[in-house]
């Protein structure tokens, strides 16, 4: 049980543990329908670059052996999607997301990419997943986890649901260390992002919301310890963008 007054970040504000994720629901539910194009806008297009480095370390297997992914956080459905374009015939994803308003444009994406048998989407939340154990083998999370309130729930349950020997995977913005970058990258994020928000959905504050959520999110170093204490092994992470955003991995051996 949580103790009483437990609280946590939302953005640079100190809310109620259990009041972020209606907070975090408000915010994509308010974006669905434009938060694909706002992503391409807001990264300069880098945000496709980034998957597809998760993508290549995800390997997915080009041959029809059974290979289930399971793509928590995911939205509308963009990891899942780039793992099927390169994956064989026995690729599966499961994308679980908490919010059904891009579950939504996720399902019609998938049928627009003609892979809708191959990429299912079910609502769920990754701090309490609806999947056996072992059952899946991969698993992964992109700019998702740092929505979650309660982290070490969501890789618990992580660690739960994947098979010995597979690999979980987490994409996820990060801690800009290279100085003068980091000057433009405060810049960009809090004077361009929230107004291009508000342009693009009419929603200043849930943009407001991402930019100050990214600076809540643990240093990498400390981002993998947590990764290591849900019970992962050979945990490491990468920088990419000169720290713009990191992919972390593990494995359940
Ligand atoms: N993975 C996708 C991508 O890279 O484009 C979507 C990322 S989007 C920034 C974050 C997603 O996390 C939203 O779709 C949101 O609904 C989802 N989310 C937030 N809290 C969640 C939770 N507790 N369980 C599952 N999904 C959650």
């Amino acid at each position: 049980m949580d103790q009483a007054g437990e609280t946590t970040h939302f953005g640079f504000r100190d809310v109620p543990v259990d009041d972020k994720q209606n907070l975090v629901n408000d915010v994509f539910h308010s974006v669905a329908q434009r938060y694909d194009l706002m992503n391409d806008l807001m990264s300069i297009g880098m945000h496709r670059v980034w998957k597809d480095v998760m993508i290549q370390a995800l390997n997915p297997p080009r041959s029809d052996a059974p290979f289930a992914l399971l793509d928590v956080a995911g939205g509308t459905g963009d990891i899942s999607f780039r793992a099927a374009g390169q994956a064989g015939d026995g690729f599966h994803a499961t994308v679980c997301d908490i919010n059904t308003g891009m579950l939504e444009v996720g399902r019609e994406r998938a049928v627009t990419k003609h892979l809708e048998h191959r990429v299912d989407f079910v609502e769920g939340n990754a701090e309490a997943l609806d999947f056996a154990n072992k059952s899946f083998d991969a698993y992964t999370i992109a700019f998702g986890i740092r929505n979650v309130p309660r982290i070490d729930r969501a890789l618990a349950e992580a660690y739960r649901v994947l098979r010995p020997g597979s690999r979980f995977l987490c994409l996820e913005f990060s801690t800009v260390d290279v100085p003068g970058l980091d000057t433009i990258y405060d810049l960009f994020s809090f004077k361009v992002i929230p107004p291009l928000g508000k342009a693009v959905t009419g929603d200043a504050e849930s943009y407001q919301y991402l930019v100050e959520s990214i600076r809540q999110f643990p240093k990498p170093a400390a981002f993998a310890e947590m990764i290591r204490d849900a019970g992962f092994s050979r945990v490491k992470y990468e920088s990419l963008s000169g720290g713009i955003v990191a992919l972390h991995s593990g494995w359940r051996l």
